[in-house]
């Protein structure tokens, strides 16, 4: 069903539940575990492990819409999100090929649970559409991509891969997560199943562990089916959080997006910063792929402090921006990749990468940009040996 209202007014009203008993006007929470059912076959089930109690049918219309999709699914982490999408369309002897820059907690799922299983894998050399295409064996069954890409904002050309897996006929999964809904819609450009961690955007606020996926009917019917046997539900009262969160989600992520814009240019200039990733410049090298398949750059990046910096020091003194392992919060946070997400990797496969021992990656928040400079650069100036 099309939906005619802009994407503001989806924020706040898709998917919203009417309270006929008072007329509040926010969705009543349901927090029944069981329902009347009398043993008739067509009768609907409603159950938290089905997926289909109220709550969680409303609030994944609000999610499908948002991201152009037709259905949608709410899963208690965005690890539940994923790993039940690759689980649900794979099977033993199947190969899936892999963005070699991944969610390290993804690489971590695939490197760890494949092999009992019998699935094979690839992960690509580099992120040209020729490195996708260069991975297909007989038994391929699919590709997984992330973009822009964790910690160093690396971009996927979206059209590209979805025409090669069209091609190929492969399935594409895209994490979307550093995008969110606002910034990027993979769907609009041929990409099949597409997943968030709620925890990051959607949720916004550091306060919430969701996941979310969204495609066609038919692919989510397939989804659920395992989902149900997996039981990555997210409570209700969880759901009808994290819909009050989705709310806002435009109003937050524009505001961080322009933070991270604004800050991206001013870091670009500074002498004790030697480079600055972040889609949004002109010199990251697929900026113009970025315009092209994006609403707009994102509010994350990543920097590199000079070698005079010393990266201890230079966290311990930040005043206003906290040092965090997540992200995507209303609070500007930093974190230390290669201690942090990135810290299980080999040395040799975080050089391969480009994951520097400098390297900070900065997640913008709605604050004063004036603030967050002035704290960034105070910090800096405390942190030269
Ligand atoms: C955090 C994150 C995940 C995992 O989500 P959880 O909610 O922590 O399970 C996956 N992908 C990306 C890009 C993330 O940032």
């Amino acid at each position: 069903m099309a939906n005619k209202n802009k994407f503001s007014t989806r924020c706040v009203h898709e998917g919203e539940i009417k309270d006929t008993m008072y007329q509040g006007i926010v969705s009543p929470l349901f927090m029944s575990t069981t329902y009347p059912w009398f043993g008739g076959d067509s009768e609907k089930k409603p159950y938290p492990r089905y997926f289909n109690t109220p709550n969680q049918e409303f609030l994944s219309k609000k999610i499908a819409s948002l991201e152009n999709g037709e259905k949608a699914l709410i899963f208690t982490s965005g690890m539940a999100a994923i790993s039940t999408s690759i689980m649900s369309n794979v099977k033993t002897g199947d190969h899936i090929i892999f963005q070699n820059d991944l969610y390290g907690g993804t690489r971590n799922f695939i490197q760890t649970e494949f092999d009992k299983f019998g699935i094979q894998y690839s992960f690509t050399g580099g992120l040209n559409p020729e490195d996708f295409s260069a991975q297909i064996k007989k038994n391929t069954v699919g590709i997984y991509i992330e973009t822009p890409s964790n910690p160093l904002l690396k971009i996927v050309d979206l059209k590209s891969v979805s025409s090669i897996a069209k091609q190929n006929n492969l399935w594409t999964m895209i994490d979307n997560t550093f995008a969110s809904p606002v910034n990027q819609n993979p769907i609009d450009h041929g990409i099949d199943i597409v997943i968030h961690s709620a925890t990051k955007y959607l949720g916004g606020h550091s306060d919430i562990s969701a996941g979310a996926v969204i495609s066609t009917k038919e692919k989510i019917e397939n989804i659920l089916n395992s989902a149900k046997n997996f039981g990555g539900n997210l409570s209700d009262y969880t759901v009808w959080l994290l819909e009050r969160s989705m709310k806002t989600l435009l109003v937050r992520v524009k505001q961080q997006t322009e933070n991270a814009k604004i800050l991206a240019k001013m870091l670009d200039d500074h002498k004790n910063i030697s480079k600055v990733y972040y889609p949004g410049l002109q010199s990251h090298p697929s900026h113009s792929i970025a315009k092209e398949q994006m609403n707009d750059f994102g509010a994350m990046m990543s920097f590199d402090l000079n070698e005079n910096i010393d990266v201890y020091t230079f966290l311990k003194s930040l005043k206003i921006i906290k040092p965090g392992m997540s992200l995507a919060g209303v609070e500007t946070t930093v974190n230390f990749p290669m201690k942090t997400s990135h810290g299980l990797m080999t040395q040799q496969e975080r050089d391969i990468q480009g994951i520097g021992d400098k390297l900070i990656r900065l997640s913008a928040g709605i604050e004063s940009h004036e603030d967050l400079y002035e704290d960034l650069v105070q910090a800096i100036n405390s942190s030269i040996k």
